[in-house]
């Protein structure tokens, strides 16, 4: 297990929200981070089968460009009565033909995919979010770290705050979705606390304990 010995790291991700997401959870420990997307560079192509396969390529990718260690997060939603679609492709769910990402035809085709088995009481829709983030430093070393939280998949999406898939998934033990939660709710943690919500805000306590942690 290798420590972080520096306050410079590239965040590994062109995606607002989670670059968004990341930055909150890395700022009180007083990082300098720019994002892969700030630094422009190519985003590599996830061709892994598994979530701690695609955080490496990405963080890895960020690492090698940057020569700086990187922090990625390969993440997504695990829908049990669809048998763990969409997982790996839930950024490929939100698609479209011209290459950009709609997140409202993506909630609508999950939920298609769960009407057509016959999924509509919250007992038979449970999912989870999956977080892995990956710190990869130039010389290919990587840490992996994994969150996961449970939860319901809600028909019709509910509340704007968050981002991708948040207006329909609520956490177990909430009466509201991710979309109805501040950043800070959704996180759940803050240094020092025992306990995160957010499948991301879990994986980073892992790093935080793993890495920074003496
Ligand atoms: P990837 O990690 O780039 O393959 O994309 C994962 C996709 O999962 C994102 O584009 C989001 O749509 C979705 N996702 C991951 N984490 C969250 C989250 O915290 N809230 C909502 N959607 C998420």
């Amino acid at each position: 297990m290798r420590k972080l010995d520096t306050k410079t790291i590239v965040v590994a991700s062109h995606n607002a929200g989670k670059i968004r997401e990341i930055q909150d959870l890395i700022g009180p420990f007083g990082f300098a981070a720019k994002s892969a997307a700030d630094l422009n560079f190519i985003e590599p192509d996830e061709t892994g089968t598994t979530f701690e396969e695609n955080a490496a390529i990405k963080a890895l990718a960020s690492a090698k460009a940057s020569g700086l260690p990187a922090l990625s997060d390969d993440s997504g939603l695990m829908i049990d009565a669809l048998g763990g679609d969409p997982g790996v492709y839930t950024a490929n769910w939100a698609e479209k033909p011209d290459g950009t990402r709609d997140f409202g035809m993506a909630m609508e085709k999950v939920e298609a995919a769960l009407s057509k088995t016959g999924a509509t009481e919250p007992a038979q829709r449970g999912a989870r979010f999956i977080s892995v983030l990956c710190l990869a430093w130039p010389d290919g070393h990587t840490e992996l770290f994994r969150g996961e939280v449970e939860g319901t998949v809600v028909w019709p999406p509910r509340g704007s705050q968050g981002f991708g898939y948040d207006p329909v998934f609520q956490p177990q033990g909430y009466d509201v979705t991710f979309g109805e939660m501040s950043a800070e709710q959704k996180h759940g943690w803050k240094p020092g606390e025992p306990q995160a919500l957010s499948h991301r805000a879990r994986a980073f306590k892992l790093f935080v304990e793993t890495c920074l942690e003496a």
